[in-house]
């Protein structure tokens, strides 16, 4: 059997796979099985944050191997601590707790948020989440029940209770919400990246600030997509002028191992006291040395290298031929074409470059530092694929 049967009689289905087996890459290039090369702008849905094999990045991820690559939390490993000490450093955020995925990292907030409530009124009185219509927070039961969309409250049900859902486009909304429901929490993406590319305005989330400082509710903002350089500021709230209460994070954190983070401020940071979380494999020492190394390179010089790459991108496709529309921010960007966004993918997947989808929307997450020639060289093929 090839690795496409092997899949097909051994994989959970779980996924609709593009028939496509990588087996290499360096780089923003990466090679299928038969030797052919693609640009990639999909970076393993923003994960690989340095692209594929960057030598950086493996000799941070090695020199850990050889010293010890897990210890369990029972015991004290360096890399946990110092990248806890780094991002508090470049966030402000006062405490980290280490999970493995977006989900999990939300999950710890929405449990951060809860017992923080718990706490302070003694009981379940003010367990209600606000998140956003169109919103993507995991996969797990509760980061399900975040989710703001209709589609994803089905088939596992009973879901977490506590979740209610406002208008992205309408901070009145979620004024109406808080006055309805006792709650904890407003949970935010300030870029909706599976609901479709699509950044929320400076309005509105001026207006959740408002509601959420006068209803005594934290900030939660999911940066597990919009995290880590992506959108062209270290956070994508960074840009809004948010100060939250509980950040996540997880994709490209550590540049292409599992890792994700629950950043708590000040008024969170000790809500999760010893034995009320936890997670076996979290702050794993290679993971850990990984986002060392993958956060000490996220400066000011490489967040506007990814701003000139997005504008160069904007400028190229806004008002291309047979595009509609372009989205997003910094090298998170959302193109609606008038031909479906599959077809383009297959055309750009054939013509040698890698693409994503989100909803209706061909998706762009490049490498952080994906080499100008290949991104002239993938936009143009990109807007062959949207024209022909
Ligand atoms: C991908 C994503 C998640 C889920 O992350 P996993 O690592 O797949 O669990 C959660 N929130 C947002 C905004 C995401 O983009």
């Amino acid at each position: 059997m090839n690795t496409k049967e092997k899949d097909a009689a051994y994989v959970a289905h779980t996924y609709g796979r593009f028939p496509l087996e990588i087996v290499s890459g360096k780089g923003s290039v990466v090679v299928d099985e038969k030797g052919k090369e693609y640009i990639d702008l999909g970076t393993g849905i923003a994960v690989n944050s340095f692209g594929a094999a960057d030598d950086e990045w493996i000799a941070a991820v090695t020199a850990q191997i050889h010293k010890v690559q897990h210890m369990s939390n029972l015991y004290y490993t360096s890399p946990c601590a110092d990248l806890a000490e780094m991002l508090c450093r470049k966030t402000g955020m006062k405490k980290v707790f280490f999970g493995n995925s977006g989900a999990e990292a939300n999950e710890g907030a929405i449990k951060a948020a809860r017992r923080w409530a718990f706490l302070k009124y003694g009981g379940e009185s003010h367990s209600t989440i606000i998140t956003l219509r169109n919103s993507f927070h995991g996969r797990t039961v509760t980061t399900l029940a975040a989710t703001g969309q209709e589609q994803f409250h089905t088939d596992f049900g009973p879901f977490t209770p506590g979740f209610v859902y406002a208008d992205p486009t309408d901070c009145h909304d979620v004024e109406r919400l808080a006055a309805e429901h006792d709650c904890c929490a407003v949970m935010i993406e300030v870029v909706q990246g599976e609901g479709g590319v699509y950044p929320l305005t400076k309005e509105f989330t001026e207006g959740v600030k408002k509601v959420a400082a006068e209803r005594d509710m934290l900030l939660i903002v999911d940066e597990v997509q919009t995290g880590n350089g992506r959108t062209g500021s270290l956070y994508g709230y960074m840009q809004y002028g948010l100060e939250p209460d509980i950040v996540s994070t997880a994709k490209g954190l550590a540049g292409g191992l599992p890792l994700g983070a629950v950043l708590l401020g000040e008024r969170v940071e000790n809500v999760l006291s010893p034995g009320t979380h936890g997670s076996t494999f979290g702050g794993n020492p290679v993971s850990c040395a990984a986002a060392l190394s993958v956060l000490g390179r996220i400066d000011d010089a490489l967040l506007a290298e990814v701003r000139a790459k997005a504008a160069y991108i904007v400028d190229e496709l806004t008002g291309a031929p047979k595009v509609k529309s372009v989205s997003g921010l910094g090298l998170m960007l959302g193109i609606e074409t008038e031909k479906p966004a599959k077809e383009v993918i297959a055309s750009c997947m054939e013509k040698g470059v890698l693409v994503l989808s989100a909803k209706n929307k061909v998706r762009l997450l490049p490498a952080l530092n994906i080499p100008w020639g290949d991104l002239k060289k993938a936009v143009a093929i990109l807007k062959e694929a949207i024209a022909e």
